[in-house]
């Protein structure tokens, strides 16, 4: 059953395909509290809930802001 929804393109998916920010602190840069202001000022949390094209999207947005900054 798909019962996950994607908080950005609102596609449903299946729960166990969830990504959030949280899968971010595993990078080396940006560093993780940076990344959590970054996602809060875009009204995300680490408990939100994304498919795997999304996450990927906001993975390279911030890391694109974060080498501009
Ligand atoms: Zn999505």
């Amino acid at each position: 059953m798909k019962d996950a929804q994607c908080k950005k393109c609102l596609q449903k998916f299946h729960q166990k395909d969830i990504y959030t920010i949280q899968q971010f602190q595993y990078r080396k840069t940006p560093p993780y509290q940076w990344t959590i202001d970054y996602f809060a000022k875009l009204h995300i949390t680490e408990w939100d809930s994304f498919c795997e094209s999304c996450i990927l999207e906001y993975q390279k947005e911030s890391a694109d802001h974060f080498q501009k900054t």
